[in-house]
């Protein structure tokens, strides 16, 4: 269980007293089905926005409302009595991934189940166990000493797990609203081995395609071979020039905008206990290969990349068919580091192809959209409040990890609201999110509300940890 030094006697008391009818509600919550992608679900994602709103309502927040987007609600409260302390915006959704394949659950997933510590549904662990430790937060919080140590919001979004369609325009339309210090986004999980973790960097996404076109209709090659570009061959000319044997990138300015990491966070990198050998066998491949120079852990999450992924073009079917192919296409992308614009890599990408394009094809670059990357920097001091509080409550330091996926939400708070953005989640590794049999440690749950009244009383002091 977790330290109960961690938050004060009074917290500690009402949380005690009051975890049978916690983990009721919790399951309450996860009993709605707000699967948001399927639209036969609309109905049961509004449910959900209002079971929310009601519960954060009774925590003793304000202006608690669910509030339209073009797609599903959003779940808005806050508390902003703190004078002189810092805003933090809390960020979580309360929708979740469809269940097929269902006959692969031990249980009905809306059917909530505590089997050995665990929380046994869909969203249990990603993210409505989360959110709900959030609510369960602020009604400890309000009830044991009537006030928030800082200012809150709460923007508690129904629409992530389908593209987060709507956030944006609503983020963009409610700017001044939702002015704050820090965003706290609680959706990530602990490391390996279950170690309090503070994910501090996101890669962003670039993704193009190429178009190579000869004639307009396959040529034969016995007729023309030798006398024309092969749209083919020239494709597979420039997809080879995009990247050396050593892993790096050949497009001029790629790296420009790269922020590389300190000497401090290569060495905490290198101190995380990963296990290459076993990353290594359940990717089924037979060795690690990449940019030369770095470990793996940091070229999977600190490092930019580009990967082709997909080609086609010419004969496909068996046997032979002797043409000069008329078109040949790759879908090319590369993941982002801070500080790199996805628009401008993409202008650097399709200046680079079209300047080393062959002569005798005609060759287009199509920008198919993309994401910014995110960082927040290890000694900010909002990061250092949320840390020191994950040590108090789970009893050791939190690991500083880096991600090498994308969370659209993280470089939206960042881009749209100007925010740093501390990732503050809770789920334990392999909790099966998006899987059959997802799964919240209820450990890691109660942890979770202690780790959050710790994070608005550490934010509410000086970085050194003495009261402002
Ligand atoms: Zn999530």
């Amino acid at each position: 269980m977790p330290d109960r030094a961690a938050t004060s006697p009074s917290v500690e008391q009402h949380l005690d007293d009051t975890r049978d009818a916690r983990l009721e509600s919790y399951k309450d919550f996860l009993r709605i089905p707000s699967i948001s992608a399927l639209p036969e679900h609309a109905a049961d994602v509004r449910r959900a926005a209002e079971w929310l709103a009601d519960t954060l309502r009774s925590a003793g927040l304000e202006h608690v409302a669910v509030e339209e987007t073009s797609r599903h609600p959003v779940v808005y409260a806050d508390w902003l009595h703190a004078e002189g302390a810092p805003t933090a915006l809390v960020y979580g959704h309360y929708d979740v991934q469809p269940v097929d394949p269902l006959e692969l659950w031990t249980s009905p997933p809306f059917e909530p189940a505590v089997v050995d510590g665990r929380m046994l549904a869909r969203g249990a662990a990603d993210d409505k166990g989360q959110v709900h430790a959030h609510a369960m937060a602020a009604a400890a919080i309000m009830t044991t000493r009537g006030a928030f140590p800082i200012n809150v919001k709460y923007v508690f979004e129904g629409a992530e797990e389908s593209g987060s369609d709507g956030l944006d325009e609503w983020l963009a339309t409610h700017r001044e609203r939702l002015a704050a210090d820090v965003a706290i986004i609680s959706d990530t999980g602990f490391f390996e081995g279950n170690i309090p973790a503070i994910t501090v960097s996101l890669r962003g996404l670039m993704y193009g395609q190429i178009d190579v076109v000869g004639s307009a209709v396959d040529l034969h090659s016995g007729g023309y071979g030798g006398a024309v570009q092969n749209p083919a061959n020239a494709l597979a000319q420039i997809l080879a020039a995009l990247k050396g044997p050593d892993g790096r990138i050949r497009i001029p300015g790629f790296y420009d905008a790269v922020v590389a990491l300190t000497e401090e966070e290569r060495a905490a990198m290198a101190e995380l206990p990963f296990d290459e050998e076993a990353y290594r066998r359940e990717s089924h491949i037979g060795e690690l290969v990449g940019e030369v120079g770095y470990s793996t852990l940091e070229r999977r999450a600190t490092r930019p990349t580009l990967d082709v992924n997909g080609l086609w073009g010419g004969f496909q079917g068996e046997g032979t068919k002797t043409i000069i192919p008329a078109h040949a296409h790759a879908k090319v992308s590369c993941r982002l580091v801070a500080t790199q614009d996805p628009i401008d890599v993409f202008e650097k990408f399709r200046d680079f192809v079209l300047e080393i394009a062959p002569p005798g094809v005609d060759v287009t670059v199509t920008d198919l959209g993309g994401g910014r990357p995110s960082r927040t920097p290890i000694d900010h001091p909002m990061t250092r409040a949320a840390a020191r509080a994950l040590e108090a409550t789970f009893g050791r330091a939190p690991v500083f990890t880096r991600e090498g996926g994308s969370i659209p939400v993280s470089a939206s708070f960042e881009s749209i609201l100007g925010l740093p953005v501390v990732l503050l989640g809770f789920a334990q590794p392999h909790e099966n999110a998006h899987a059959p049999d997802e799964w919240m440690s209820l450990e890691n749950y109660e942890g979770a509300i202690r780790a959050i009244v710790g994070t608005f009383d550490e934010m509410a002091k000086r970085d050194d940890g003495t009261p402002e």
